[in-house]
């Protein structure tokens, strides 16, 4: 089968497509024929290095597609199911070796691009606005990127808890989507000042909680966009990671609160990424939650999805088409 692999960390050019062997699901895994692999950017911080694995890896976190065979054990999926998953390395590929209790059933009416695409993004927006800080009715948050893949994802389900939502982006276009995506006020921060605005915003109380996941650029005026003892919740490294933080910066800014979580953390046993995966799907197959596929690349072309990321150009999910490369 064919497959992108790393064999030295680095730039695209560290993808490489491999022909390998079908791998074989072992006891409590299923083999999946993968329609479609999600491109997020937690590929590009293994491709790079940033986040570590032994060399040559599979790439990729995300995918859909069918079960062609399980090991033994397996009772969660069977031959012949449709399923999709997140955060099991090897979705760049054919077909990928899965733990079977990390792939959730796709509901009827929901098509494999789509479900590639809900997964990880998805189920992050469900544990930030759900879990790390559960919003609640008339709270407001601050939503970076809120244009991008996660952020309209966040948009629309603080909106669908009651919450007020500032979104940032870059762009007046993006600012666009972030308004159709549901944000109530939305600060084009690359040519306004973010923290200054969301001081005007909300009557200089600040916000209850921020998502940032654009890191390093933000970080700072994120906490100074917070309301005292509200939460900065760090979720990603768009623009870089943080540098390290004294917690007397905490105390200085309003005895804030800083996390910093990952999806594995709240998709660790099967109710808890079965709650969020039929929530999300769910949400989609009942027209409650859009999502927007921004492009579709052959499996071949998984570095340029890359670096289309990673140019902050786009809006919205890239996917690859890991079924046609055959
Ligand atoms: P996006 O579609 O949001 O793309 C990233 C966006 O970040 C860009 O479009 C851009 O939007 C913004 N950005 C700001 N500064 C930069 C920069 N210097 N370089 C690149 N982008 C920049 O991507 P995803 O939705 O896939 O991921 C968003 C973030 O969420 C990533 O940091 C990712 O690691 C994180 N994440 C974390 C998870 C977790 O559990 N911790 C899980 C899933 C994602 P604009 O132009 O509008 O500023």
């Amino acid at each position: 089968m064919k497959a992108i692999r790393v064999h030295t960390p680095g730039g695209p050019e560290a993808l490489s497509l491999d022909t390998i062997d079908v791998p074989v699901a072992g006891p409590g895994q299923a083999l999946v024929k993968l329609h479609n692999s999600g491109v997020n950017f937690i590929d590009i911080y293994f491709r790079t290095g940033l986040y570590k694995a032994d060399p040559p890896f599979s790439i990729g976190m995300e995918g859909a597609g069918v079960v062609e065979a399980v090991g033994d054990g397996v009772t969660e999926v069977a031959k012949g199911d449709r399923v999709a998953y997140a955060m099991a390395r090897g979705s760049y590929a054919e077909f990928a070796v899965v733990p079977a209790w990390q792939l959730v059933k796709i509901p009827a009416g929901v098509d494999f691009p789509t479900a590639a695409a809900a997964m990880l993004q998805g189920m992050t927006a469900h544990y930030l606005t759900h879990s790390t800080w559960p919003l609640r009715m008339g709270e407001t948050c601050l939503v970076h990127a809120a244009a991008g893949g996660t952020g309209q994802l966040i948009v629309q389900m603080a909106k669908m808890l009651g919450a007020h939502v500032i979104g940032t982006c870059g762009t007046a276009i993006k600012a666009e989507t972030a308004r159709q995506a549901g944000a109530d006020d939305v600060i084009v921060y690359t040519e306004q000042d973010f923290a200054a605005e969301v001081k005007r915003i909300t009557n200089g109380k600040g916000v209850d909680v921020v998502y940032d996941s654009v890191g390093a650029s933000t970080f700072e005026k994120s906490l100074d966009s917070l309301r005292p003892r509200g939460l900065m919740v760090s979720f990603g490294n768009a623009s870089g990671p943080v540098p390290p933080v004294s917690p007397l910066t905490l105390n200085a800014k309003g005895s804030l609160f800083l996390t910093r979580p990952t999806l594995a953390h709240h998709a660790s046993t099967r109710d808890e990424l079965l709650w969020r995966a039929s929530d999300v799907l769910g949400w989609i197959a009942a027209g409650k939650l859009k999502l927007q596929i921004e492009q579709t690349y052959p499996l071949a072309d998984a570095a340029q999805a890359q670096v289309d990321l990673a140019s902050r150009k786009t809006s919205g999910k890239l996917l690859l088409d890991t079924a046609a490369s055959a």
